[in-house]
């Protein structure tokens, strides 16, 4: 098989030389001719229940199929090892598919680990599907294990601390019960969990795959008998990817693997010198000493990726401070695109997580992008400097 490099500029294009194409086309058809009823009748039934179009045959409505849409999951589907793909109008479209899928399955229990990103937090947690939630910590899923648990749901990295989680141990843990690996901060370029026995991938694509913040979108790899119930699902509830957005994923697709590892070698380097900086306490990122403690570098991830979390001393107000006065770093939620985004967790990503488990107040996330690590530095280092000023000051007014 040729490198992931490789894979990523030709996955999913492969038949195009053959098209005299050099660029997947896009099509935008909301419906399709039918050749006749009884066909079009038979076309519908396959597709409806999760089926894979029979070549030749109409795809009858875009909320059945899509094959712009298809073409993305296919090049997704190789990148991460899996047999297929399944595309969704966001990154909680596809979650919510998951939970949906499972339960049709008759399983209402989901054992999952702290922390996951705010959204998956809270559609776990506050029931919405009739889902019931168990958290544990790690090294305890095989004890909350039930006979009515449909998944074991992960994330690692995980959003907003960066901790990472030893697939191989998690999944010998589940057992016979399928994991959920969230490996929107790994990408397929660092991680594949499907190697270490997850049975669905998902991602955020609207984050690195996509990779310039100009598109929403969810994907979840996986095997087939997963992904014909999360297509049956996609086509009753309706959750689509736009074909639109799916070119542009699969666009993305092409400098993945580019993006992915020089974003990371400036993410190393703005960690190093964040760690050392006097206004800074604590630096959570996994390239630096102690953010990888089972050592999963190396074995199930190829490099810490370039999102990372760091505390401000002065808590709070420093940070809140901080975020305001970055001027080269966009402050904005959403992450793993060209620009370098920082964000206040507690008070936004992960705003909806009950209070015992919501991050700490003086926790900033930063997703580094592609421009020169030197400038980075120069407006982390005005904005460090402007906002323990600014806490300083408020605290003095305060006690006054
Ligand atoms: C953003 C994010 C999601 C949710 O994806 P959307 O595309 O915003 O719906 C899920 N998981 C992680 C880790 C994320 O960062």
């Amino acid at each position: 098989m040729n490198a992931i490099d490789t894979r990523a500029v030709h996955a999913g294009r492969r038949d195009l030389a053959g098209l005299f194409v050099h660029v997947p086309p896009i099509d935008l058809s909301t419906t399709n001719p039918l050749a006749d009823v009884e066909s079009g009748g038979d076309a519908y039934e396959t597709l409806a229940t999760g089926g894979r179009p029979v070549p030749g045959s109409s795809h009858v409505y875009a909320r059945l199929w899509n094959p712009t849409v298809a073409r993305f999951e296919d090049a997704l589907a190789e990148l991460e090892g899996a047999e297929e793909a399944v595309a969704f109008a966001s990154g909680m479209a596809a979650f919510t598919a998951c939970l949906l899928a499972m339960s049709t399955s008759g399983k209402r229990h989901v054992v999952a680990v702290r922390p996951v990103y705010g959204g998956t937090d809270h559609l776990l947690d506050n029931g919405l599907l009739g889902v019931e939630v168990s958290w544990v910590g790690p090294k305890e899923i095989e004890h909350a294990l039930r006979a009515d648990t449909g998944l074991v749901v992960v994330e690692t990295p995980a959003n907003p601390t960066l901790q990472l989680l030893d697939l191989d141990d998690i999944c010998a843990q589940a057992g016979e019960v399928p994991v959920l690996v969230d490996n929107t901060f790994a990408t397929p370029i660092l991680q594949q969990p499907m190697s270490q026995g997850a049975a669905l991938v998902l991602h955020s694509a609207t984050k690195f795959i996509g990779g310039h913040g100009d598109a929403m979108a969810g994907v979840v790899a996986t095997g087939p008998e997963w992904a014909a119930s999360l297509r049956r699902v996609r086509a009753v509830t309706g959750g689509v990817l736009h074909p639109l957005a799916a070119y542009l994923l699969h666009r993305g697709l092409q400098t993945l693997p580019i993006r992915v590892r020089a974003q990371q070698e400036s993410a190393q380097r703005v960690a190093e010198w964040l760690a050392v900086h006097p206004w800074v306490d604590a630096v959570h990122y996994p390239g630096l000493p102690g953010g990888d403690p089972d050592s999963v570098i190396g074995r199930q991830m190829s490099g810490p990726g370039s999102v990372m979390a760091f505390e401000v001393v002065g808590g709070y107000p420093a940070a809140a401070a901080m975020a305001k006065a970055c001027q080269l770093a966009t402050h904005a939620v959403s992450l793993g695109g060209t620009e370098t985004l920082i964000e206040h967790p507690a008070s936004l990503t992960h705003r909806p997580v009950a209070a015992q488990a919501r991050p700490n107040p003086g926790l900033l996330r930063i997703s580094i992008g592609l421009e020169s690590v030197e400038d980075l530095c120069a407006d982390l280092d005005q904005a460090l400097d402007q906002a323990v000023d600014q806490a300083a000051n408020q605290a003095l007014t305060t006690r006054a």
